[in-house]
């Protein structure tokens, strides 16, 4: 078996569509090697490997050893220099060892440079390069980074060997030291490797490697990676493959560089060139934030307030060559790439490329843009955009009027707002969320044992570091705010302090993050309602001319139906009428009515709330113009109505011209043990039908004023709970007596439809009965989910989480429809409706229909429409047409 793919030299073995066997990173390496790019030769050890490493508790498979020999001698000759070194040919190679899963997991896994180095070999390398202050840099820089990754002796056991060395010898910086002062560091960090492994310290280069590598597949099984996989869905059995790759020198001096760079935009999209760089610098050292790194173009070093040189003013033809890259890739890959590079004395080496994070906002821009380009077409357009990620865009900002006590600037790492109390720690910001608190995280900079922390903050704050920090790049996967670089304010971890203008925080005092703009102010900011940029609205219409399912909203407020319409409600699926018994002055009729002794009672409560239902209807229908609209007759069980207050059960009283101790007794009697299956929903109606009578009353009288003023509606009538046929007959025909009645009072025709609810596993089954009654079926997936299931979903949160963790159940399924059981009775009720009804318009309108999964469950299934909440409409929108792709 082939463990082993070679790259390198203008060819390669592999190619990016092996991403699962080589890994992201080495499939891309092979990709890049193949289309002639400049990448420095290697090869990679598959994904196979890992999975045999970790299956056999840390064996490799038989021929490995063999083929990472074979690959080497070809690396060998591709450079001109053994691993290693050889005293005779005065050369020496020296690889990276690189980790690269087959999703991009960043930081996540640790990497080795100028692996290969010992004391002979630098020795060689210094007379190689002429340089013995490089050689030996690069030494103890190996000597590090192999102690820390490889060896798990912690990166401040070297820092304090280098500062007090620093003290000792009156230095300040690194660059401030010679040849000769790291000599003289190098035993000392030896040491130091020694003292905590009890071990020597490998010279031999074969061992140093494969010590590397099995750190890294080891690292597979890390705390962290384990988190990060967690919280991103990415499987434990996927393995990660090793890249073993030639060295390549940014820090041979000045015409040396290495940096970072997006061929787009990555906040905005904007189709500019952007990146950041050091000069002399090797690897992590841009992304690490511990030297500020400088813009790549001239038109980002105008932006900046730094005006620090840019890559383009310094080395104006390596910048050229660089964006010719920039789009050889972009045109390769048709999409924007995150791309690193190394300039060895004027020479250019490319060394990873992906598909870039971005934020919401970019991913519209760079996809709309890129079908103007011609890249894409309009339906790989949709593909690109993660439906759940709209969200970011259809929420409020921070209003730009409103004044801003601002405590510091820092760069608009991650755009967005949010409020929160600050906290220094990843551990804290877990604590305070746990909690309930709305967090902002502090830190100098982030490291991936932050991931869990950010996670539940609502934006993140650093000191240090760049564009591309650990913080920024996570915080845009995660779509946080957060600023970073925010260099004028101080982070006091030990003592739980930001300090900024002269003003301490302390931990918990509220402040604001402004991440596009990267200003952080103190206390709260009021927000705005969103605005749509013309790239939302041209995906949207991509979306909608090749989706198939309708999209409307559950909205009962005048509030919320104008936002649905805003946001492209087909109209509304579900009107819950009780919502509209619970203000203050409404309710007391509502318990008046539920108190009553007798019919004669009641009917005298319920005209009190006719004209209150027929005003609410009045609105629904006149901003839903043109678009039909489903209401829902009274479901819920009456209990959640009553008063408990002695002075509400007093007016309550008075009003029905009783005692309170009535009350109290009645009260009692209309108790349930498990209201949830007790007395709700059509059962109600047939019991008291006078309710449903004065709803469906002041329905068609709202309906009757409308249409006489000359305005198009559609109502629709839906009865819930239905279980049996019979009860839908019953109150079907109560609806269709009343509202004729009304209609005739009125001399107004109108066309309108009564259907019902299919939320119990017996009405699905009878659906075929249902349907010679019901004009349209709508499932109540909630409802329908718990009784399925036989669970309830106020008490489930409690143990669900916990079958989840132990891997009982994969997914909640009051967020994503449950295909296998749910999913078969809408399925059964679809089919059954339509056989008895051919063309029955059949939807959802549970929390479901705004969950891109089960939407396109949906599709599959051949429903009409999903109607969800009015903020996931343009969600649904998009998923609808992912769906119809
Ligand atoms: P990560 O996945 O964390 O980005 P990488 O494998 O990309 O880790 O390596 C981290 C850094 O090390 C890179 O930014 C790159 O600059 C540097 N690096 C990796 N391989 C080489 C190499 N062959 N020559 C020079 N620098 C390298
Ligand atoms: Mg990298
Ligand atoms: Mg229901």
């Amino acid at each position: 078996q082939k463990w082993t793919y070679s790259f390198g030299g203008g060819a390669a073995e592999g190619r990016s569509t092996m991403r699962n066997l080589l890994g992201g990173k080495g499939a891309n390496l092979h990709e890049m090697s193949a289309i002639g790019l400049s990448v420095p030769p290697g090869f990679t050890l598959t994904t196979e490997v890992c999975t045999h490493f970790v299956a056999s508790k840390g064996d490799y498979p038989d021929g490995l050893n063999d083929q990472v020999n074979a690959a080497i001698a070809k690396l060998e000759t591709i450079m001109g220099a053994p691993f290693g070194g050889g005293a005779d040919e005065g050369k020496v190679l020296l690889l990276s060892v690189r980790s690269g899963a087959r999703a991009s997991m960043p930081g996540m896994m640790d990497t080795v440079l100028n692996l290969g180095l010992n004391d002979e070999a630098v020795e060689i390398l210094a007379a190689e390069t002429g340089d013995g202050r490089f050689a030996y840099d690069s030494y103890r820089r190996f000597v590090q980074m192999f102690g820390d990754v490889v060896l798990g002796v912690d990166h401040y056991h070297f820092e304090d060997l280098l500062e007090d060395y620093k003290l000792d010898h009156a230095l300040t910086l690194d660059t401030d030291l010679t040849v000769d002062d790291w000599k003289a560091l190098l035993p000392k960090y030896i040491g130091a490797i020694e003292k905590q492994t009890g071990n020597p310290f490998p010279q031999d280069p074969r061992q140093q490697l494969w010590a590397a590598i099995g750190a890294v597949f080891h690292s597979w099984t890390n705390k962290r990676a384990q988190t990060y996989r967690m919280l991103h869905d990415i499987s434990d059995e996927w393995g990660t493959a090793v890249n073993v790759q030639a060295m390549v020198f940014g820090n041979m001096g000045d015409d040396s560089a290495t940096g970072v760079c997006f061929t787009r935009n990555p906040s905005t999209g904007e189709n500019m060139f952007y990146g950041e760089y050091l000069v002399n610098a090797q690897g992590e050292d841009v992304v690490a934030g511990i030297r500020t790194p400088q813009p790549l173009s001239n038109s980002e070093k105008e932006r900046s307030s730094l005006h620090l040189p840019s890559l383009e003013e310094l080395m104006p033809k390596l910048y050229a060559e660089l964006d010719d890259v920039r789009h050889a890739l972009e045109r390769h890959y048709s999409d924007m790439q995150d791309m690193e590079f190394t300039i060895q004395k004027g020479k250019l080496w490319i060394l990873q490329t992906r598909g870039g994070k971005r934020t919401t906002k970019a991913a519209l821009k760079i996809a709309v843009d890129m079908v103007s380009e011609g890249l894409i077409d309009s339906n790989e357009a949709i593909r690109r955009i993660e439906p759940s990620h709209l969200d970011q865009l259809l929420h409020p900002t921070l209003d730009p009027k409103a004044p801003r006590d601002i405590l510091g600037q820092g760069l608009p790492a991650s755009p967005g707002a949010a409020f929160g109390k600050l906290v220094f720690t990843a551990k804290a910001a877990e604590e305070w969320a746990e909690r309930g608190e709305a967090v902002i995280l502090a830190r100098v900079e982030t490291s991936p044992e932050d991931i869990s922390g950010m996670h539940v903050s609502k934006g993140i704050i650093t000191t240090r570091g760049g564009m591309t920090s650990h913080a920024a790049v996570v915080a845009r996967g995660m779509g946080k705010p957060c600023i970073s670089g925010m260099g004028d304010i101080t982070v006091n971890v030990k003592d739980k302090t930001l300090t900024a203008m002269g003003v301490v925080l302390k931990e918990g005092d509220l402040v604001t993050v402004d991440g596009s703009a990267g200003q952080l102010m103190r206390g709260t900011v009021p927000t705005v309602e969103p605005e749509f940029s013309g790239d939302f609205g041209t995906l949207m219409g991509w979306a909608d001319q090749v989706r198939r399912l309708g999209v409307r909203a559950n909205a009962e407020t005048p509030t919320d139906a104008k936002v649905a319409r805003g946001f492209g409600a087909q109209g509304i699926g579900l009107a819950r009428t009780e919502h509209m018994f619970f203000d203050p002055e409404r309710i007391i009729h509502m318990r008046e009515m539920i108190l009553a002794s007798d019919e004669q009672a009641r009917r005298v409560a319920l005209d009190k709330l006719l004209p209150y239902q027929r005003q609410d209807f009045s609105q629904l229908l006149s901003i839903m113009e043109g678009l039909p609209v489903t209401i829902r007759l009274l479901d819920p069980p009456l209990h959640e109505f009553l008063p408990d207050q002695p002075a509400d059960i007093e007016n309550v009283a008075k009003a029905l011209g009783v005692s309170a101790e009535d009350i109290i007794r009645r009260s009692k009697d209309l108790h349930e043990f498990n209201p949830m299956l007790g007395h709700r929903g059509c059962r109600l109606a047939i019991t008291y039908p006078e309710i449903y009578e004065m709803q469906t009353r002041a329905i068609f009288e709202a309906a009757a004023d409308l249409v006489k003023s000359g305005h198009t509606i559609y109502p629709e009538v839906m009865i819930p709970l239905v279980a049996d046929r019979e009860e839908l007959t019953r109150l079907k025909a109560l609806v269709v007596k009343t509202a004729d009645a009304v209609l005739a009072e009125q001399g107004v025709e109108l066309s309108y439809h009564v259907g019902t609810m299919i939320e119990l596993p017996r009405a699905a089954l009878q659906a075929g009965e249902i349907a010679k009654d019901a004009e349209f079926f709508s499932f109540g997936t909630n409802d329908l989910t718990q009784t399925t299931y036989g669970l309830s979903r106020d008490d489930a949160g409690r143990f669900l989480q916990i079958y989840r963790e132990k891997g009982v159940m994969q997914f909640d399924p009051f967020v994503t429809i449950d295909q296998a059981g749910v999913g078969e009775l809408v399925k059964i009720g679809t089919e059954r409706g339509r056989a008895e009804r051919p063309g029955l318009k059949v939807g959802i309108c549970g929390e479901h229909g705004g969950d891109p999964a089960s939407i396109h469950f949906c599709h599959d299934t051949g429903l009409d429409y999903v109607s969800c909440s009015p903020y996931r409409v343009p969600i649904a929108r998009l998923a609808a047409a992912q769906a119809a792709l």
